[in-house]
């Protein structure tokens, strides 16, 4: 096995499943810290900040600070500031999006005169907002959303995500957004700009192969599946491209 000096981590069915964290994460976290090897938590939750991420992991027993984690509405902040930073943006989505456009001083309006509109998960969707985001689209708003998973899993089943919300615009107006996060390579990119490794020496981790391993794949970077989340390991004779290394959990691998 190669050694890397960066990865990028995914949470759900990696480091924790819902509200209970996968058994061998701890350890593993540790070990890249006492290793000082760089590392990133990415995420496709755009609803989150960093605090909250962070929260919640340290409740879970994964050592784990703001700065290490990257989600897809950082990373869709900062891919804007960087393609249209004088634009005005209209946004649909919660504290986790709002919290990372401030950040790099994205202009918010709330009119659907815009130059952009901008789509998260927002569990107070009404109407109203996505009449406004339809009438920018077809007015010739740019149309960017955080992530395109179509379903959350949850305690009580699957739950509408971002990618069904954003498939009203979508339908609605006949135009496709540019999505950011996984399975695009965009996050991936802007995490190893914060990162500050090369693409050939850093592998992301995760257990979903449809997001994680194809955003690893999209950006040409090493992948490592983990069959602690949704994939099955049976799946893996079926997969067009496979993951560079697969493991049952992360125990299995050496750093
Ligand atoms: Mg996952």
């Amino acid at each position: 096995m190669k050694k890397y000096n960066g990865y990028l981590i995914d949470l759900d069915g990696t480091m924790y499943r819902g509200n209970e964290v996968i058994k061998e994460a701890p350890a593993f976290i540790k070990d890249l810290k006492a290793r000082g090897i760089p590392y990133l938590f990415l995420t496709n939750n755009s609803s989150k900040t960093q605090d909250q991420v962070t929260d919640k992991l340290n409740k879970l027993g994964v050592e784990a600070h703001p700065e290490e984690v990257f989600t897809s509405s950082m990373a869709t902040a900062k891919y804007l500031k960087q393609t249209s930073p004088n634009a005005r943006c209209y946004v649909i989505g919660e504290v986790g999006l709002m919290e990372a456009l401030h950040r790099e001083g994205i202009h918010i309006t709330d009119q659907e005169d815009c130059d952009a509109v901008v789509v998260g998960i927002d569990r107070n969707i009404t109407y109203e907002k996505l009449a406004k985001a339809c009438i920018a689209v077809r007015n010739g708003a740019a149309f960017f959303s955080t992530n395109s998973d179509n379903a959350l899993p949850t305690e009580r089943g699957l739950l509408p995500g971002n990618g069904a919300f954003t498939s009203v615009i979508a339908v609605s107006t006949g135009k496709q957004p540019t999505y950011i996060g996984k399975p695009e390579a965009i996050i991936v990119k802007e995490a190893l700009t914060v990162l500050g490794t090369e693409v050939d020496d850093t592998i992301l981790v995760g257990d979903n192969y449809n997001t994680d391993i194809r955003a690893g794949i999209q950006a040409g970077m090493d992948t490592l599946m983990v069959f602690t989340g949704v994939t099955p390991l049976e799946q893996l004779e079926t997969l067009p491209i496979k993951p560079t290394y697969y493991i049952n959990n992360l125990s299995e691998w050496t750093l």
